[in-house]
């Protein structure tokens, strides 16, 4: 069977990302298995300033930065919810997975933990974060009728209003010899509250790996959490065309930022509902 890593920077992320997506896939695979390929490929995008993920991650109302991450194999978790002030929170995630009888610690927990096991302290912030936190305080500061739904800043998130900012949230899934893994990593969902957990760092939401397949969700995490997203298509798998499911799901979002990577034992797929840049490897046969 053909080994296969696919990656993704964000539902809403541009297109002119893949030729770089598919340079970190090239370099981030692992014959060693699905869960060191997909760490490192996250641990490489949360490196890389562009994206909404470890350095260069949005900012909170309040200007503060917290993280989530995640990873899965079939049967394992770790996850990390609201971490701060540490470098790649996906790697504090699978110390969760590996070291702890835990699969969610969050908070100062989660960077208590991370500074045991050595995790430095490090301030993901750059000045593409600043900008950001710049414009986001500027919708917020919109007059209230022009927010009159729960959703409406996310919305103009979408592209409704024309900020297509939130997005650059980078995700893998991978198949290697035959086994799966998934591994996601987000700075959230700007503008958003301190405290806010988004679909990333939950399982079955963000991201679902098991015996037949792995995929990781990105977009408004609030409804991606509603509709358990990745295990409903997790659970779908086999039963029809894997596009036609996750393309029935993602439509089922009416417009809402969402989109997917997806692989199973025989195909691998990727959806959005806008702009979504990907990268895959594939090895052997
Ligand atoms: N799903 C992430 C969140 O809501 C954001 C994203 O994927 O763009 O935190």
């Amino acid at each position: 069977m053909e080994d296969i890593l696919v990656i993704h920077s964000g539902a809403g992320s541009d297109q002119s990302y893949n030729p770089r997506l598919e340079r970190y896939a090239r370099e981030s695979f692992r014959q060693s298995g699905a869960l060191d390929s997909v760490v490192e490929a996250v641990r490489i995008m949360e490196d890389d300033p562009d994206f909404n993920a470890g350095t260069g991650s949005v900012k909170r109302i309040d200007g503060t930065i917290q993280m989530d991450a995640a990873v899965m194999t079939a049967g394992s978790i770790g996850s990390v919810v609201n971490i701060e002030r540490v470098k790649n929170p996906i790697l504090v995630a699978r110390a969760v997975m590996e070291k702890t009888p835990h699969v969610m610690l969050a908070g100062d927990g989660a960077v208590t933990f991370a500074r045991r096991i050595g995790f430095e302290d490090y301030d993901p912030s750059t000045p593409r974060t600043e900008e950001l936190y710049r414009k986001a305080l500027k919708i917020l500061s919109g007059s209230e009728k022009d927010i009159p739904e729960r959703y409406a800043s996310y919305l103009k998130y979408a592209g409704i209003f024309g900020i297509p900012e939130n997005k650059d949230t980078v995700g893998a899934v991978a198949r290697v010899s035959g086994k799966f893994a998934a591994a996601v990593s987000t700075g959230g969902s700007s503008p958003m509250m301190r405290g806010r957990v988004g679909d990333s760092p939950i399982p079955g939401a963000g991201l679902f790996a098991g015996e037949k397949g792995a995929v990781v969700a990105t977009g408004i995490g609030e409804e991606i959490m509603r509709r358990s997203l990745c295990y409903s298509i997790y659970h779908q798998m086999g039963k029809e065309k894997l596009e036609d499911i996750i393309k029935r799901e993602i439509d089922g979002f009416r417009g809402v930022l969402a989109g997917v990577i997806a692989i199973t034992e025989d195909s691998y797929a990727s959806y959005s509902n806008s702009s979504m840049a990907v990268g895959v490897y594939r090895f052997g046969k």
